[in-house]
């Protein structure tokens, strides 16, 4: 092999493809190494099938192709952390009127009970026999109205 070896690039830094039948310095997947590998062909006008010279894997090599982004962006949508849910339903109710949770009572959406095993919790649904309450460390299912 007559050519240099040449720095490692990376591949969001290529602008040109490489010629068919030529050499071409690049990651191999599967030897988790940069190695030489085969230019076979072009199979569109931004992408290149090379071959590992050493281990003879395929992969594509595509012109611009970018990596995913990583933590950039304000697009991103945060779930709410069941505390942060908490915290914002605590805001709607009257705590001044927490009713202590029964099975046997009927309770009604927006209401703060306060469970013996989970503590205070805002009930955001309540249908037939069950209400969904959200507690500081998360949403729970409990039954109530019980004969
Ligand atoms: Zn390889």
């Amino acid at each position: 092999m007559s050519e240099q070896p040449t720095a490692p690039v990376k591949p969001e830094d290529i602008k040109e493809l490489p010629a068919v039948a030529s050499n071409f310095f690049f990651p191999c997947k599967k030897c988790e190494a940069d190695r030489y590998h085969r230019v076979l062909t072009h199979p569109t006008k931004t992408s290149a099938k090379l071959e590992c010279e050493v281990c003879g894997a395929k992969q594509t090599f595509k012109l611009g192709a970018k990596k995913r982004k990583t933590g950039t962006g304000r697009k991103r949508k945060k779930t709410p952390t069941p505390e942060e849910v908490w915290i914002d339903l605590k805001g709607k109710v009257n705590l001044e009127n927490i009713e202590s949770y029964n099975m046997r009572k009927r309770f009604d959406p927006e209401t703060a009970i306060e469970h013996p095993k989970f503590g205070v919790g805002v009930i955001t649904e309540a249908n037939g026999l069950s209400i969904q309450v959200t507690f500081q460390d998360g949403e729970k299912s409990l039954v109530h109205n019980r004969e």
